[in-house]
């Protein structure tokens, strides 16, 4: 392409602007209608001799090229010009896109994304995954969160359901409420990986604020603040773990974390407990300092709790009515007394669907924990056995051994005495 055609390409996008830059930069006149000031540019790297031109002597001194390249210059600055604006326009829809969304969601709580994981950054990656309960709903990153049981090659397969590591703490003792994560949860992790294979120190140093408000509620023995630690690949979703070797700072107090060997994995009926801080802490900032020697992935944080009574637990365990429908129930009997207790493997046509020809069953009414005759009776709901517990027996010994059960899980049932068949 020759020159002037290059120069009539570009002029024909200039608007008045470029056009008048041109023009000063020449010397020559601005005013005119916009084509008027396209011709007389246009007129100085042309060879057609244009009669009226405004300051000829410059033309003179930069000949044609000099023109040409005054008109390309000013062609790729409008460009880059155009380019950031354009940026500037996308930004600023994006923004009014966000505001939107964020008014959108606050209309309809169950539709908002809210990005919490224990990396610390609220980033949105290509791999989120959420939490499924309906109460919380938040999203992770799948490589914070998501961690095979051995190492593997790719991305891990991501669980259909998963629940977030507040959502677990949270069920892992029906007795503690959480009232706020005065930490929210964080994963440990170790500083420097040792060469020789040996386990790797984890280490983690935080302060946390503990309001007026908070410390008014610690004045009730119904609060406490516990400091605690999952493991995040747990095979257990629902219980709490320390690392091994636990040691747990606060406010320069040692705080025992274990009842077991640092070199144990778990303690007594396979879990751990939270550490309770309360009398560790006061009103103001408060430091607490936490290190194990653990290769597995753990999550630690600090919870302002609130203490539930066995009548408050009992009454979050569904009723009767809740639980299974009576010919779940009935068939499930069945099952039991005419062809034993299917296992996994077993055909669907085999024994255990065959009616019931037993013409009494007895039916042991003493529960195996209190050794006394049920009250209440209570099961899980998973379970395909027949024999039952005395509900409150049960969750009192919960409250004292602080083995946490899903209570969601459990249902109050007929007496087995009471199905006729
Ligand atoms: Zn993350
Ligand atoms: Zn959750
Ligand atoms: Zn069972």
């Amino acid at each position: 392409m020759d020159l002037v055609s290059t120069c009539k390409n570009q002029l024909a996008n200039f608007r008045i602007k470029e056009l008048k830059d041109v023009l000063t930069q020449l010397g020559i006149s601005k005013q005119g209608r916009k084509q008027d000031l396209v011709d007389r540019i246009l007129g100085l790297i042309s060879d057609e001799e244009v009669s009226n031109t405004h300051g000829s002597a410059k033309k003179k001194i930069i000949g044609k090229e000099g023109v040409a390249k005054l008109v390309d210059d000013a062609y790729r600055k409008m460009q880059i010009a155009d380019a950031s604006d354009l940026a500037t326009t996308r930004q600023t829809s994006l923004d009014i896109c966000d505001v939107k969304h964020k008014v959108e969601t606050e209309d309809s709580s169950f539709l908002s994304v809210k990005i919490c994981c224990p990396c610390g950054t609220s980033l949105h990656t290509d791999s989120m995954i959420q939490c499924i309960d309906p109460g919380c709903q938040v999203q992770q990153h799948v490589s914070c969160v998501i961690i095979p049981g051995k190492p593997m090659e790719g991305l891990p397969s991501i669980p259909a359901i998963f629940h977030c590591e507040m959502c677990r703490i949270s069920r892992a003792d029906p007795f503690c409420v959480t009232v706020e994560h005065l930490i929210s949860p964080v994963k440990l992790i170790a500083p420097t990986l040792p060469s020789d294979g040996t386990s790797p120190v984890l280490k983690i140093e935080k302060t946390f604020q503990l309001t007026k408000l908070d410390s008014d509620l610690l004045q009730s023995a119904e609060y406490d603040i516990q400091a605690w630690c999952i493991l995040l690949n747990d095979s257990v979703s629902f219980r709490m773990q320390w690392p091994q070797y636990s040691e747990l700072h606060v406010n320069g107090y040692g705080v025992r974390t274990l009842n077991r060997p640092g070199s144990q994995l778990l303690g007594a009926n396979g879990r751990d407990d939270g550490a309770l801080i309360t009398m560790y802490v006061g009103e103001g900032v408060n430091k607490i300092s936490f290190s194990a020697c653990d290769s597995r992935l753990f999550c630690f944080g600090v919870r302002l709790l609130n203490r539930r009574t066995v009548e408050q637990v009992l009454a979050l365990i569904p009723k009767e009515a809740d639980g299974e429908p009576l010919e779940d129930a009935v068939a499930r009997v069945c099952r039991c007394i005419g062809g034993g207790v299917p296992r996994a493997n077993e055909d669907s046509d085999s024994d255990s669907d065959l009616e019931v020809i037993a013409d009494t069953v007895t039916v042991n009414l003493r529960c195996p924990m209190s050794g006394s005759r049920i009250k209440v009776a209570g099961r899980f709901k998973p379970c395909i056995h027949m024999g039952c517990f005395d509900l409150e027996t049960f969750v009192e010994l919960n409250q004292r051994s602080r083995k946490a059960m899903a209570v969601s899980n459990l249902s109050q049932e007929l007496l087995p005495g009471r199905y006729h068949y």
